[in-house]
């Protein structure tokens, strides 16, 4: 393909850049799209043990996928429906119990493997004609004339071995997407500030083999030093496998990290009260400081931002990539109503649109992530009474609670 005038470049093919070019690739095959990753390899799907990186995807993030040709590869093979959900405070008695049941639903999400998101995703990406994807570099550099934008990406390659620099291809587009993640280059290159709150948490992920059946359950247990999630998966030939997303508090989290697997394995049966059993075997664990970020824009001059480039989340509520899945899902219907208008998908009144239906929406995700992480972070009595109060409001309430699935599944 002539990278010399692509109609829109995607710089960044993690989740959300993959199915950002698939779903603009399906919908509009008359468009030339590139996608620029700086990594050489899409991680491997493991055949024999599973990814410790997880995510939980919504019916909406779901249907996405379908709509792209990506979730056919992974429905009934590797992915786990999880049909309820138990949440409950370390600090109380405070518990809420969701079921699919009561939204006359066959499933509340899916728990999937990163690896294998970004595995069938880079399938259709080299199966469909209009995208070119090219690996091993990185944008650095970029200049703009006649409404155009010129792209200088650098090698991987040259970082590593002296004097063997390859000639990097120059990409000229119309629109540009970042979708470069929470260190975005393509933001900072907008100049686009970011309002961030540390959290001086980090997460432990890993994948814990249990006793008893994960029940097809999604378990959430709040602690003071951060929440503790067992999220089932399925595809390796048993129920007792759960990866472990373990937020907590810097100093635990250091001290945790330090264990040898057997304590560790301890520790997290513990934290969390034996409730699949003794905790039999933990894989390499890896860790994530954990910080929300917000850009204070979604767009500049032909250029736009998604997925964590725009905003990055706390994992309590696993909606990271749901979210960005959602920026792809509304970008695209503001392109899809500027071809028909015949106005250029850079145009600020499009991007701008774009924004004003994102922006607001993840910006009270993000704050209800806070909310809830300070809430349940607040060893107080008064607070502990409310925090145990809300959670039982909720779960005695079936209108309520049918009313957080609905909203959680459509994110
Ligand atoms: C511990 C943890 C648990 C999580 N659990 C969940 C969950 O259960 N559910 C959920 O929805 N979300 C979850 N998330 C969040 C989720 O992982 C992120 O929201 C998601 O990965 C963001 O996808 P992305 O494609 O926007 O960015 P990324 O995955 O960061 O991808 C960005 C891509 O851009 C590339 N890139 C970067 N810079 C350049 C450059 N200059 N040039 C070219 N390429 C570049 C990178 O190599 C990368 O491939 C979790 C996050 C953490 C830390």
């Amino acid at each position: 393909m002539n990278r010399q005038r692509m109609d829109v470049t995607i710089v960044g093919g993690g989740m959300v850049g993959m199915a950002q070019a698939t779903l603009l690739a399906v919908r509009h095959p008359e468009l030339r799209i590139s996608l620029l990753e700086a990594s050489e390899v899409t991680p491997p799907v493991k055949e024999d043990s599973y990814d410790a990186r997880v995510v939980a995807l919504t019916e909406a993030s779901r249907n996405l996928l379908e709509e792209v040709g990506a979730w056919q590869s992974i429905a009934g093979v590797r992915e786990c429906p999880y049909t309820q959900m138990r949440v409950w405070d370390a600090e109380g008695t405070g518990s809420v119990y969701f079921d699919c049941r009561d939204v006359k639903l066959p499933n509340l999400g899916h728990i999937v493997e990163n690896s294998v998101v970004l595995a069938a995703l880079r399938q259709r990406v080299e199966e469909l004609p209009n995208v070119d994807m090219v690996t091993g570099f990185k944008l650095e550099s970029w200049w703009r004339d006649c409404g155009l934008w010129h792209l200088q990406p650098r090698s991987v390659h040259s970082e590593r071995i002296d004097g063997l620099e390859e000639t990097p291809p120059v990409f000229t587009t119309r629109l540009l997407i970042g979708a470069d993640g929470a260190r975005s280059r393509v933001r900072d290159l907008l100049r686009i500030r970011t309002r961030d709150v540390n959290y001086r948490q980090t997460a432990l992920v890993c994948v814990a083999r249990c006793e008893q059946s994960h029940q097809h359950t999604a378990w959430q247990r709040f602690l003071d030093t951060g929440p503790l999630a067992f999220l089932p998966l399925s595809g390796l030939g048993d129920d007792n496998h759960c990866a472990v997303v373990w937020s907590a508090d810097d100093a635990l989290a250091r001290e945790l990290v330090m264990l040898d697997d057997k304590s560790f394995a301890l520790n997290l049966e513990k934290a969390f009260e034996s409730r699949l059993g003794t905790v039999e075997s933990v894989s390499e664990r890896f860790s994530f400081a954990l910080r929300a970020r917000h850009a204070e824009a979604y767009y500049g001059p032909g250029a736009v931002l998604i997925g964590d480039a725009a905003h990055s989340i706390h994992p309590l509520a696993g909606q990271g990539v749901n979210l960005g899945l959602m920026d792809v899902l509304v970008l695209t219907e503001e392109l899809d109503r500027a071809f028909k208008r015949e106005i250029s998908p850079a145009h600020a009144s499009v991007l701008g649109r774009y924004q004003r239906r994102r922006r607001g929406e993840n910006a009270a995700t993000l704050k209800a992530m806070s909310t809830f992480k300070s809430l349940f972070g607040a060893g107080d009595l008064h607070w502990r009474w409310l925090r145990n109060t809300g959670l039982s409001m909720v779960d005695a309430s079936p209108l309520l609670k049918k009313r957080i699935i609905m909203r959680a599944m459509s994110v």
